[in-house]
């Protein structure tokens, strides 16, 4: 059974209940890009193992978070239980014309202290992974202090054998300015042998604006498995100097775009470990992506989405 290893933060998700903008009726669920990417993994592709590293608290939120990921079958090995920090919180509200805002509550989250958990036991385990995925996200959640162990545990598992994914995912206001994300996204590049960036992060972090340039950008970072998301125009791959353009069928009815790179990356690391060619894996990437925007919430409801993988 092929296994792959997904890091980073889920966090408490709280959003407007009805699309009534005077109601203050909230519902609550779970989300965070990584564990989003792990739910669309398994759901796709039962037969990989899906680890998610990641520490939550003792709390009640923190039990139910658990259950939750047993719920969708992602394994909780490496989910570590703090005890004294709890999960960090997000709310998605809507405003009078329907437009959407996030606030969140993740300074002090339990997810910040994960690598204080990352012993060699657990460094053992991570080294029998096919995959190890991480985001831009997940690097800005880890304590500053904690990333230089974090690229030591990256250079461990390379050694092993394990690929090495990153999405740079990149999010402004959770880094200090610019030069500490170029900075530690310079090794995150070095290290990366399979890249799933996107032309828009690209054009906030780097001011580079085109496909090309961005392709230009890693190539010289010797990634061998290049994938350039450039929403709903196109998919642009390179494997091993190879290159190739897929088409995207763009959705008429776009709901909500949370989780579109989310859900892209889990399939399509799904598909690759699943052995799929590049082409087969990006189409069933991108019909993810694209149902799921169909859909309100970072996590589509569970049947609907399983009845379209019957179709994928
Ligand atoms: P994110 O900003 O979340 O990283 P992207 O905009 O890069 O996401 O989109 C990820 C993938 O979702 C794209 O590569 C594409 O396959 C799909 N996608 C995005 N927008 C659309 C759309 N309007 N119609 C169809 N597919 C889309």
């Amino acid at each position: 059974m092929k296994n792959i290893f997904l890091f980073g933060e889920c966090m408490i998700e709280l959003m407007t209940a009805s699309n009534d903008a005077t109601s203050n009726m909230l519902k609550q669920s779970f989300a965070g890009d990584v564990f989003n990417t792990a739910v669309y993994l398994k759901r796709t592709f039962p037969h990989v193992k899906v680890r998610l590293v990641t520490a939550v608290g003792k709390d009640n939120f923190s039990l139910d978070m658990i259950k939750y990921f047993e719920s969708e079958n992602i394994d909780t090995d490496l989910v570590f239980q703090s005890e004294s920090k709890i999960p960090g919180l997000y709310s998605i509200q809507l405003d009078d014309q329907g437009e959407r805002s996030f606030t969140y509550w993740r300074e002090n989250s339990a997810a910040r202290t994960v690598m204080d958990f990352i012993d060699e036991s657990a460094t053992d385990i991570l080294t029998s992974g096919d995959m190890f995925f991480f985001s831009g996200i997940s690097l800005a959640v880890i304590q500053p202090e904690a990333r230089a162990s974090f690229w030591q545990k990256l250079v461990q598992l390379k050694t092993a054998g394990v690929k090495i994914v990153f999405d740079p995912n990149y999010r402004a206001r959770m880094w200090k300015d610019k030069e500490e994300t170029i900075q530690a996204y310079e090794q995150a590049f070095k290290l990366a042998d399979i890249a799933l960036p996107g032309v828009e992060d690209f054009d906030s972090l780097y001011g580079i604006n085109s496909v090309e340039g961005v392709i230009d950008f890693c190539q010289s970072y010797g990634i061998s498995e290049l994938v350039v998301k450039n929403g709903p125009a196109s998919v642009i791959t390179i494997l091993d100097g190879e290159k190739e353009l897929h088409q995207v069928t763009p959705v008429k009815t776009v709901v909500d775009t949370t989780s579109a790179g989310d859900s892209f990356n889990g399939v399509y690391l799904g598909a690759r470990l699943a052995d799929a060619s590049i082409a087969e894996s990006v189409d069933k990437a991108s019909k993810a992506a694209g149902f799921v925007i169909q859909h309100k919430g970072a996590i589509a409801p569970k049947a609907l989405f399983n009845d379209f993988v019957q179709q994928l």
